[in-house]
């Protein structure tokens, strides 16, 4: 059987391993493939290097932590703070669902006070449509996903539900290795702590779900896909 893949898509570099480091480092250890998409580098979100300059230290902090996990990583070309939902943007989403071929897509939920976030979870769910149907002639055949989750990000929590406790105990060591990838966690300009909440986070929802640590996912009820046995997205 071929290796299922995970594919997580997020707003701003940082987000999809903030929100999904663990879960992506369970399922590569369970010989998952893994790719990371990023919608915008956040390259606004330093008190005082300029977005030219921020960016690269952006987009260098991606590489190393889709390095240190193993996956595949796309970086796409808006801009932090002005993401909209476009049909461009939806077929560049769905161009990659084509050329990855996920079963699972984890992304932002919509209840977030960043429109970023906001627009990241329309995109995707735009993109389905476009990756899946066979009338949408592109360079690559249509992809249907098996599975749509969203996880938990301390902006996106209005109206969260925490639907799945998965076990990240044996990983979160190296979730917070991979945290700290990031100069916005390992420097900690940012006036929220990231690396705080995230790391609290995770025995927080360890001591709920009955595990040391853990990581909650909310499901797109029409398509979701959980193996209780294993611990893992689908079966
Ligand atoms: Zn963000």
């Amino acid at each position: 059987m071929a290796a299922q893949h995970l594919m997580v898509v997020g707003a701003h570099i940082s987000d999809a391993e903030n929100m999904a480091g663990a879960v992506m480092l369970k399922h590569k250890k369970a010989g998952w493939d893994i790719t990371i998409v990023h919608m915008t580098a956040g390259e606004k979100g330093h008190p005082t290097l300029s977005p030219e300059e921020y960016i690269k230290m952006r987009h260098a902090d991606a590489q190393a932590s889709a390095a240190f996990i193993g996956a595949n990583v796309e970086i796409l070309p808006y801009k932090d703070a002005e993401l909209q939902v476009t049909e461009e943007a939806a077929w560049m989403v769905a161009d990659l669902i084509r050329k990855y071929r996920p079963d699972v897509i984890i992304t932002h939920w919509h209840g977030s006070f960043h429109p970023d976030h906001n627009n990241t979870h329309e995109i995707v769910r735009k993109s389905l449509f476009k990756a899946s149907l066979p009338a949408f002639k592109r360079d690559l055949p249509p992809h249907s996903i098996r599975a749509l989750l969203y996880s938990e990000n301390w902006e996106d929590m209005e109206n969260y539900s925490a639907d799945v406790y998965l076990d990240v105990s044996d990983v979160f060591e190296d979730y917070l290795k991979l945290l700290k990838t990031h100069a916005l966690m390992r420097e900690r300009y940012a006036s929220f702590r990231y690396y705080d909440y995230y790391e609290a986070l995770g025995t927080v929802r360890g001591a709920l779900g009955g595990f040391d640590k853990a990581v909650t996912l909310m499901h797109q009820p029409s398509m979701y896909s959980y193996d209780r046995e294993s611990g893992l997205l689908l079966k």
